[in-house]
């Protein structure tokens, strides 16, 4: 496994400890990782923060030269919110743990030009049908169902 990949993992399974929703993420910038997180919406009653979302914000401000030199990895395919997030900060590639739980907008940004990478984890699959049968109705509010 990638050890970016296996960060996002790490993340996801922290916040399963956490009592949230099984999804992480971490930003690479130059081989290294700048940010990380998972997400929290049960933690912290956040409608926005995905892991995703909470990577980028962890991450804190950068410059646009740093997002365009950036790889965003997420164990899960990633919604339209985060999705919109990667396209307003041009960030070029997205490494992608899996999309048979969930498929987002990887249409979208391939049509973008975004590279997409997908890892096809059997793990990060595991981790959310899992889940998704214990707790389907906060995955659903995940997604706005
Ligand atoms: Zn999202």
């Amino acid at each position: 496994m990638d050890e970016f990949m296996q960060a996002a993992i790490d993340e996801a399974k922290a916040g399963l400890a956490q009592g949230g929703i099984p999804i992480g993420s971490v930003l690479v910038h130059d081989g290294k990782i700048i940010g990380r997180g998972h997400n929290r919406r049960v933690q912290t009653g956040s409608p926005t923060l995905h892991g995703e979302m909470d990577a980028l914000e962890n991450a804190g401000r950068q410059p646009a030269s740093v997002y365009k030199k950036s790889v965003i990895y997420t164990t899960l395919s990633p919604c339209s919110m985060c999705t919109g997030a990667i396209l307003l900060y041009g960030i070029p590639k997205v490494v992608i743990g899996e999309n048979h739980s969930f498929m987002g907008e990887e249409a979208l940004l391939k049509s973008k030009g975004v590279e997409i990478q997908m890892v096809d984890s059997d793990e990060c699959k595991q981790m959310m049908s899992d889940f998704m049968a214990e707790k389907p109705e906060l995955w659903n509010e995940d997604i706005g169902e």
